[in-house]
């Protein structure tokens, strides 16, 4: 084939340079000269990152400098299958190598078919209907309008619902809409005004929710598991009092499930055996295997027809390689009994952290576990933790939150519980 009438590239020496290359022409760099590197260049919202990472494989990363790290955050649960998982960095490549990008002008067959799975996954009704972003804000983001649209009149003007519940201690996204529901002071303040009428209310109490609910409520918005507040699971039966609530009154229950969805619990979602059909459901930190993407899922036909042709859009949302991506890594996770691990190892976690001395509370589902400590020493765990060759966080001044990735091993398990007493030891001792 004619390299010029095809348009793909001439084979030349391009095609041999490395990504080495084109990160790092003054050779190997160290961890240290790299941060210095950055903290020129790169925006400091994220502070100093505690690590130059450079590979993975499977729960392993590697640093700049060679030290090894057993990942027990992944990627903050995003990274399900572990790092380089060969199906999905198959896929992703042929993938890429076949069609990458084609704009929602147009559509592909691994967009149509993921959606068809998600929907299929989650038992959605009939009529549901799924829209893909890039990421967990995005498919907030969606959400929000999707809650804005809730009793309006096509064009907008009557009829709207003017309020939105979410949870105090509520982690939503960083955008303007989703941080607008989320709760944090230090987040919301610097950038109000917010997007209007979201109303938090005190976190688990139903009579709070039930006196907040009228017909001025157009959607409540729930973490089944509050993640970034620590790994706190909403109280038994709550979810019910909200299907409830929101049904009488016509508000949409939307469910944030971008931590705790894609068997992060053990199951495809945390609130799978909660009894409850929801409004809306947004999923994505696991959803790619590592690749971005994003998604909302509207239940039901009334539902998913509130946001009409126009009215919302993306250029890279749903794109070819992020849906492919996805699809290998859900056939991964079926195939290769994923949920079951999660089960097995998180039980096998869980059970270990509480004989721990010094843990005085163990949380969560599957591997998305927060346990507290005795001591305002999360921070300090953290940096130990990195020492001794542990990848952990700390949503709190006392709090560890692990999410590692579902394929973790109970070897693996077993090898942090044998190490933490002495990292623990050694965050005390440097307060
Ligand atoms: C991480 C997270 C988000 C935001 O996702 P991003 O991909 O960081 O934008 C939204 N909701 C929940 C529950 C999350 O955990």
């Amino acid at each position: 084939m004619n390299a010029v009438k095809t348009g793909s590239h001439a084979a030349s020496t391009l095609e041999k340079t490395p990504v080495g290359d084109l990160v790092d022409g003054k050779g190997h760099s160290s961890g240290a000269e790299w941060l210095t590197r950055y903290s020129t260049s790169l925006m400091g919202v994220f502070g100093t990152p505690q690590r130059v990472l450079v590979r993975g494989a499977g729960c392993l990363v590697w640093d700049a400098d060679g030290k090894e790290y057993l990942d027990l955050l992944g990627g903050i649960a995003v990274n399900a299958l572990g790092h380089a998982h060969p199906f999905v960095t198959s896929v992703i490549s042929s993938q890429l190598a076949t069609l990458g990008h084609v704009s929602n002008f147009f559509t592909s067959p691994t967009q149509i078919a993921l959606a068809e799975k998600l929907l299929a996954l989650t038992h959605a009704p009939p009529g549901s209907k799924v829209f893909f972003a890039n990421s967990g804000t995005e498919a907030v983001e969606a959400a929000f309008k999707l809650a804005r649209r809730n009793g309006a009149s096509p064009d907008g003007t009557t009829g709207k619902r003017t309020k939105i519940i979410a949870l105090e201690g509520a982690f939503h996204g960083r955008t303007m809409g989703a941080l607008a529901l989320t709760a944090k002071e230090a987040y919301r303040a610097p950038f109000e005004p917010l997007p209007g009428g979201v109303v938090h209310i005190p976190f688990g109490d139903v009579a709070a929710l039930e006196a907040a609910i009228d017909e001025t409520v157009a959607a409540v918005f729930l973490e089944p598991i509050q993640g970034e507040a620590g790994v706190r699971p909403l109280p038994p039966g709550y979810l019910k009092a909200a299907r409830e609530a929101t049904t009488k009154a016509g508000a949409l229950l939307i469910l944030d499930e971008v931590q705790t969805g894609i068997g992060r619990t053990g199951k495809w979602l945390a609130t799978e055996d909660a009894g409850i059909v929801p409004d809306a459901i947004t999923l994505a930190k696991g959803l790619g295997g590592g690749f971005p993407i994003g998604a909302l899922l509207t239940f039901g036909e009334q539902t998913s027809s509130l946001l009409a042709a126009g009215q919302h859009g993306t250029t890279f949302g749903g794109n070819p390689v992020a849906t492919a991506a996805a699809l290998a890594t859900l056939h991964a996770i079926e195939s290769q009994r994923v949920l079951e691990n999660v089960a097995v190892v998180g039980d096998y976690l869980r059970t270990g952290l509480a004989a721990v001395d010094g843990v005085t509370e163990v949380r969560g589902e599957g591997l998305l576990i927060g346990f507290d400590l005795d001591a305002e020493v999360a921070p300090a765990v953290v940096t130990a933790g990195l020492d001794a060759g542990f990848i952990v966080n700390s949503p709190g001044p006392r709090t560890i939150r692990l999410a590692p990735p579902l394929v973790l091993t109970k070897d693996q398990t077993g090898t942090f519980l044998a190490a933490l007493p002495a990292i623990l030891r050694t965050a005390k001792d440097a307060q």
